[in-house]
């Protein structure tokens, strides 16, 4: 049986936002998520200034591709209009796993089926135990 203090359902940015917190608190995450990373995730990749400064993010330091939106172009029928903006745009395969390394949380290829509980905490599928469990699979989240 594999131990950790905190077992995070789904790798997407919600979990290992999750992770990377969790370690700066001293605590040791395992992630679990049914696909291997990089993945695959339907997703415009539109982000606010709000997400990278939650998330520590400097653009000029982000290794990959991001895009800078200063004004918004909007036409309705004959009409345009121009706003002003301050918006990015990432690729989830990039901006995902760059968050998975950055988390330096443990990660496992592992399809969460079966959630017991016991006295200890939570045992997946009776391979994986912790004490806490944090729910970040997406929309169909086993553990919800
Ligand atoms: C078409 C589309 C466009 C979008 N455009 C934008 C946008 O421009 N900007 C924006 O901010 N948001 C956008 N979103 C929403 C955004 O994708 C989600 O809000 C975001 O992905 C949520 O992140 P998350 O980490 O909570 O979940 P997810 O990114 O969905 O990650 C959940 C993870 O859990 C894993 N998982 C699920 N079930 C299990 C299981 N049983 N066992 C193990 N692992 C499991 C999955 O494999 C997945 O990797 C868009 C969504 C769609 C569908």
């Amino acid at each position: 049986m594999y131990n950790a203090d905190v077992i995070i359902v789904g790798a997407g940015p919600a979990g290992s936002a999750c992770a990377w917190k969790l370690k700066q608190y001293g605590m040791r995450a395992l992630l679990l998520d049914k696909e291997p990373f990089p993945r695959l995730k339907s997703c415009a990749g539109w982000i606010t200034p709000g997400v990278l400064g939650d998330l520590q993010i400097n653009p000029g330091n982000y290794p990959h591709g991001l895009t800078h939106f200063s004004r918004y172009l909007i036409t309705i029928k004959k009409m345009r209009f121009r706003l002003k903006t301050n918006q990015y745009a990432i690729r989830r395969i990039e901006f995902d796993s760059w968050l998975l390394q950055r988390s330096e949380a443990e990660f496992a290829v592992h399809q969460v089926r079966q959630i017991e509980k016991n006295d200890n905490g939570f045992v997946i599928d009776g391979r994986f135990s912790a004490m806490y469990l944090v729910g970040a699979g997406g929309t169909n989240c086993p553990v919800y």
